[in-house]
């Protein structure tokens, strides 16, 4: 029996190389590497998936957030609303920018931001809401986007694990005022290296971004402000070309997987805490993760069984040495703390093959009561 790994990051070439060879090879003898026409085209590309006016493309997830903040003046003294259970790079955006995370915590259902609690930790100086679509399942957006409208602050999709996910039929991406995407190889848009992107309607701010990702330059040689080096690169956006329009199917297959996880885990472990799917949502299923009050045996019952697993994530920002400084309190945020606990991630992506799972699955009894 063939162990199943937690990913298999070279599938997707195989799958496809004819046409990603082929965009290679034609990047290669245009002579042109940097912001040439596939950026331009996969910008137009994306943002019709999206469903927003504009994308721009840059270096990668981390540098596509804090782009935002930056081009929103957000700075030292300001403060945005963050997820206390996301990966570290949401805050890093925050903090690279000078202004402070404030942690809420989520619901303990979809293990998104819950809405309830963000209004109790607004002040004058809250600028952003800044949700994750954590695992690739929308975060619940309507009322986070109402509250936002009632203080006036804007809102920022935290995208990098959602490509393709949809929210009351809308695509993550075209929810909130802008958003950022990560290409980073896992993701389910990725790329073969690093890459990201930002969408929003707003043609200003996309304007503005533009000119902040090559140098604060709009004309060659004239910079009107100090910017950054983050711009997509042309290989990579030639790869993602190939790979967006196997975007949808390739959701699909990962959706098909968590259909048969939801039915076929119960069986044989009836302890598990399974992922709960709004009526309204449709994930992307970037992650399958489970709960488990006895993880550490869970995971090595499967590790017998040949079946990779991983944890996101095991240790929450506000406990990184990274945020030291923050001083948050042990215990403080106790959702958070306790998911970093229990979470675990199951295989789920396009090319594993369901019958193989479920003869690694049942091999052993992998659960007892
Ligand atoms: C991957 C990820 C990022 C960062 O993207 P990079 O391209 O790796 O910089 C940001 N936020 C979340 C939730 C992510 O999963």
């Amino acid at each position: 029996m063939n162990p199943i790994s937690f990913l298999d990051l070279k599938a997707p070439y195989i799958e496809l190389k004819k046409e990603l060879d082929a965009a290679y090879q034609r990047v290669m003898t245009s002579g042109w590497y940097i912001l040439g026409n596939e950026v331009t085209e996969f910008e137009k590309e994306f943002s019709s998936y999206c469903g927003s006016c504009e994308c721009v493309g840059v270096a990668n997830g981390l540098e596509a957030l804090t782009l935002v903040l930056r081009a929103w003046g957000v700075g030292p003294g300001d403060e945005v609303i963050v997820p206390s259970n996301t990966y570290i790079a949401t805050w890093l955006a925050v903090t690279h920018v000078g202004a402070t995370p404030i942690p809420v915590e989520p619901c303990e259902s979809t293990y998104n931001l819950n809405p309830v609690l963000i209004e109790n930790a607004i002040t004058v100086r809250t600028k952003v809401v800044l949700p994750v679509h954590l695992y690739g399942q929308p975060a619940d957006m309507n009322p986070i986007c109402d509250v936002a409208r009632r203080y006036g602050l804007k809102v920022l999709e935290d995208a990098a694990q959602g490509h393709g996910a949809r929210y009351k039929g809308r695509r993550v991406g075209s929810l909130g005022d802008a958003a950022g995407f990560s290409f980073y190889p896992g993701k389910n848009l990725g790329a073969f290296g690093d890459g990201g992107a930002i969408t929003t309607d707003d043609a200003a701010l996309a304007e503005k971004i533009r000119e902040l990702r090559n140098y604060g330059s709009r004309v060659k040689y004239v910079n009107d402000v100090a910017g950054y080096n983050s711009r997509l690169d042309e290989l990579q956006a030639a790869f993602l070309r190939v790979k967006l329009k196997y975007l949808d199917c390739w959701n699909h297959k990962r959706s098909l997987i968590a259909d048969w996880y939801q039915k076929n885990l119960p069986i044989t472990c009836p302890d598990l805490i399974l992922p709960t799917v709004p009526d309204d949502a449709n994930p992307c299923w970037h992650q399958f993760v489970v709960r488990s009050q006895s993880r550490g045996s869970f995971q090595k019952l499967l590790t017998e069984n040949g079946i990779g697993s991983l944890i996101h994530y095991p240790i929450p920002p506000h406990r990184q040495s990274a945020y030291d400084s923050l001083s948050i309190k042990l215990g403080s945020l106790p959702l958070a703390e306790k998911l970093a606990d229990e979470v675990l991630s199951l295989p789920v992506y396009p090319q594993l093959e369901i019958d193989c799972l479920a003869q690694s699955l049942f091999a052993r009894p992998i659960c007892r009561r």
